[in-house]
């Protein structure tokens, strides 16, 4: 017999279809449904054969052209990186989450439970801090 989806397997499939490295925990509060009832969903999706993986989305527009660490700003990397292949020492821009700027050198680190943010200086940390106040005591 198949398996008839309702609203629960459509909105937890939705929430990850945004998202796949979300956690049950993070999807059952975004759906309403609980974190248990989340799992055991996901995996009757997953053993149906209607989940088959959760893909990584790589943006290789993150990686600076032509740059690699110790390299300077030598040339020599536009052709691989043409080719989207993945080396080490490719270096992958970071973009302030508070200005949106470019991150020069080693950023400030913000952590949030399981994640982080990153920022160009402390003052943005601090801007962003006080700016998510609310909502950062919700994440943590
Ligand atoms: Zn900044």
């Amino acid at each position: 017999m198949p398996l008839k989806l309702d609203e629960v397997d459509a909105s937890i499939i939705r929430s990850l279809m945004r998202d796949a490295r979300k956690s049950f925990r993070q999807v059952s509060r975004e759906t309403g449904v609980s974190t248990p009832t989340v799992k055991a969903r996901y995996q009757r999706l997953v053993r149906a054969g209607l989940i088959r993986a959760a893909v990584l989305d790589v943006d290789l527009s993150k990686l600076e052209r032509g740059k690699m660490a110790g390299m300077g700003m030598a040339g020599r990397m536009g052709q691989q990186w043409h080719h989207g292949r993945l080396r080490k020492g490719m270096l992958v821009g970071i973009k302030c989450d508070y200005c949106k700027g470019q991150v020069g050198g080693k950023p400030s680190v913000l952590k949030l439970g399981n994640s982080e943010r990153l920022f160009c200086c402390t003052s943005c940390r601090s801007l962003y801090r006080e700016k998510y106040q609310g909502r950062l005591r919700q994440v943590l």
